[in-house]
């Protein structure tokens, strides 16, 4: 194993610990003066001490953001705005490198992962959102009375608290930011825990980039107390997350305190279904994919698959053969496909469903067990791609989201079965269809209750094509003009033209 060494840019990042959080336009430590320790997953070595904020530290970001409305961020024309964005964009993809190594050092993300895709993403959706602020437009509205001159403006929502999960802090984090920034909006951001650095880092470069102080702070700390700060806190207007169902219903109580405007991207349980007419080999390498990118942790996982039956074997046979030769390892070793669990309490999840599907009769055909040295590093939680036949429909792992490396293969008679049992779910974020049939593939993906359906391909998004759920996988859309819209008010303003 020889792993790739660690930027210097970053290694100097690492050392200046504790991390800061960014409030104010300056790096300042908890009120509290607490901190926690930030650990690398693939090995389980310390990377870091992180401050850790609770509620006082949320009052003086709140402070931080109302004065950068009142003041310049606030005045700040649209062009000039579009500049600063741009800037940021630059600076995000002139320090790809660092984010990338960052993210995977944190997350556990392999390095070819987090280099080709996270770090570009990130760019991309700032370049791409950095183009909004001069044409956020609104109407003018052909009311029925002489006269009158109605028309509406969009404005910014406020002071808007972002709050993202560990699996794709680069993606979600930028996909936030980058529009409510463009709207002209003051951001309170609260990354995950276990993987806080890289928002940390790019919290800087937007200082670097030339944001007035307040517009952009982020504040570290535990869920429980910041998150639970924040979306009951009377001063935030709005209230963006992607993370979990569970914590999505506490933020939707809490965000009664004062109306606050709420956009949930939350958990899936994604069904992926492959037919018989399908390209077979695409669509068993596809779906494996689909199951196993970032070891499963990812909130589009397509976790359950149905496979018409003439082809189930074939479909089984050859997941089998890919997870064979699927190599695991530290996220720096560059020969590795799959990376190590976030950290032991995810992994104690995911073993507990397991555990779970084998004692309600389904059968495991690879995986389910922790890998152990010398084939991956000590300290790590490795768990290769872990696949179940002979699930029930109602089984435990069938309904909830087990965010890890498990996928269910499921054989299925008839579209019509199909449809109804890839509905069978309480969430409805991502669905993937494999068929040649090109009436099928557009009656099935009109059918599928979900926000995303994939044809013939899997994972892919892009800053101008809307993401987020049907039922319990949430409200409202991250990217295009919909994520424009979801951080702005409309006005509407009414002027009589008779003297
Ligand atoms: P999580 O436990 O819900 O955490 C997500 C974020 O919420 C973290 O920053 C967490 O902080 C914070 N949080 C925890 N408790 C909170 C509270 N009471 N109030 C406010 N914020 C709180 O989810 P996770 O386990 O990190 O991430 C996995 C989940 O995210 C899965 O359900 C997955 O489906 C979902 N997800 C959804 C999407 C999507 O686009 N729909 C994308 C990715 C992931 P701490 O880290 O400090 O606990
Ligand atoms: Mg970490």
């Amino acid at each position: 194993m020889a792993l790739e060494s660690i930027h210097p840019a970053v290694r100097a990042f690492l050392d200046a610990s504790p991390k800061e959080m960014i409030v104010g336009g300056k790096k300042v430590k908890s009120i509290s003066g607490k901190t926690y320790t930030s650990i690398n997953p693939s090995d389980g070595t310390k990377l870091t001490e992180i401050c850790s904020g609770d509620q006082a530290d949320i009052d003086r970001a709140v402070e931080a953001a109302r004065a950068a409305m009142e003041g310049p961020w606030g005045r700040m024309l649209p062009g000039e705005r579009e500049k600063i964005l741009r800037r940021f964009a630059e600076l995000i993809e002139k320090h790809s490198e660092q984010l990338a190594q960052l993210e995977s050092l944190d997350n556990g993300k392999s390095l070819n992962h987090t280099r080709m895709i996270d770090s570009k993403v990130a760019a991309n959706n700032m370049y791409h959102f950095a183009g909004w602020p001069s044409k956020i437009f609104g109407q003018t509205v052909p009311v029925s009375m002489p006269e009158m001159f109605v028309y509406t403006r969009r404005d910014a929502v406020g002071i808007v608290g972002l709050i993202i999960p560990w699996n794709y802090p680069l993606i979600h984090g930028t996909q936030k930011i980058s529009p409510a920034l463009a709207a002209g909006n003051a951001i309170i951001l609260k990354p995950a825990s276990v993987a806080s650095l890289a928002m940390l880092y790019l919290g800087e470069l937007g200082l670097e980039a030339g944001l007035p102080a307040g517009a952009l702070n982020v504040v570290t700390g535990p869920g429980g107390v910041i998150g639970q700060a924040l979306s009951s806190h009377p001063g935030i207007n709005k209230i963006q997350i992607t993370g979990s169902t569970a914590v999505g219903k506490q933020i939707i109580q809490n965000s009664a305190v004062n109306i606050k405007r709420l956009t949930l991207e939350l958990g899936s349980k994604a069904p992926n279904c492959i037919f018989e007419d399908a390209n077979i080999e695409a669509a068993i390498a596809g779906a494996f994919k689909a199951a196993f990118v970032n070891s499963g942790q990812s909130c589009v996982a397509g976790c359950r698959l149905y496979v018409q039956k003439p082809v189930y074997e074939r479909v089984v046979a050859g997941l089998l053969e890919i997870a064979g030769k699927t190599r695991m390892g530290h996220a720096f070793d560059s020969d590795v496909d799959l990376g190590p669990i976030v950290d032991e309490s995810q992994y104690n999840t995911i073993t507990g469903y397991i555990k779970d599907g084998r004692e309600s009769g389904a059968k495991l055909l690879t995986g389910g067990e922790r890998l152990s040295p010398p084939n991956v590093p000590a300290g790590g939680f490795y768990l290769p791609p872990t696949i179940f036949t002979n699930v029930a429909d109602d089984a435990r792992i069938s309904k909830e989201e087990i965010f890890g490396p498990v996928v269910n293969v499921y054989s299925f008679e008839t579209e019509e079965e199909l449809v109804r049992r890839a509905n069978n779910t309480t969430y409805g974020l991502a669905a993937g269809i494999w068929t040649t049939n090109l009436a099928r593939a557009h009656r099935v993906a009109s059918k599928i209750e979900a926000g995303v359906v994939w044809v013939n391909t899997y994972d892919f998004f892009a800053p101008n094509a809307p993401f987020g759920g049907y039922k319990q996988s949430g409200y409202g859309r991250d990217n295009s003009f919909e994520a424009i819209e979801s951080v702005t008010e409309v006005k509407t303003i009414w002027v009589p033209t008779r003297q």
